[in-house]
């Protein structure tokens, strides 16, 4: 019983990111290159929700890194709540970049889920006087959709979620965009 106990710990210990307690970039890895090759299987699209905090690192600068660090466990966390599926997963990427990998999920599904997320932190109405988007907390998110194929890279879907992410910093953050 106690050796199982621990096995479970240290299982947990290295999928979770420590400071949000969302899955970390190594739990994401594994279960993107699963999801990829299954849903190449079945022929289902598999989308990728990528978000970062808009003007971060004016809030720390501000609010101080524990209030910064604070912040990013309340997003994690809420965005954690509004994901419902029990295949869809929530992961730290690095910094103040998460990632939402939603299997079975074309882009009007995804679209949806991208909302939903930014409604929810809008509603937790964290203070940011120093950002010129809005005066509380905002992320910028890119989406992208599509059927895997097999002998392409799952990866080439994160540089895709990363591009939209780039157009919507680019069109004045607090939105989203996708390809
Ligand atoms: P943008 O709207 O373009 O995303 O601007 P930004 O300021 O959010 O982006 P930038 O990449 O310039 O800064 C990211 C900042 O995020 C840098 C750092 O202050 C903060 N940051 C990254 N990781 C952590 C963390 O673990 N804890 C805290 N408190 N801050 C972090
Ligand atoms: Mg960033
Ligand atoms: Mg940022």
């Amino acid at each position: 019983m106690a050796l199982q106990d621990a096995n479970q710990k240290l299982e947990q210990l290295a999928n979770l990111d420590g400071l949000t307690q969302v899955a970390n970039r190594r739990c994401f890895d594994a279960r993107l290159k699963a999801e990829w090759r299954r849903l190449a299987r079945e022929q289902q699209p598999l989308s990728l929700i990528m978000f970062d905090v808009d003007k971060f690192k004016l809030y720390n600068d501000y609010y101080g890194h524990l209030a910064g660090d604070d912040c990013l466990m309340r997003i994690a966390q809420t965005v954690q709540q509004t994901i419902h599926r029990p295949a869809d997963l929530v992961a730290r990427y690095g910094g103040e970049e998460f990632l939402v990998l939603l299997p079975n999920t074309d882009l009007a599904g995804a679209i949806k889920v991208a909302q939903s997320i930014q409604q929810a932190i809008h509603a937790l109405a964290i203070p940011h006087v120093q950002s010129d988007v809005k005066n509380i907390i905002t992320v910028s998110l890119g989406i992208t959709s599509r059927i895997p194929i097999w002998n392409i890279r799952p990866d080439t879907l994160i540089a895709s979620a990363d591009k939209a992410l780039y157009d919507a910093k680019q069109n004045g953050r607090d939105r989203y965009c996708n390809d």
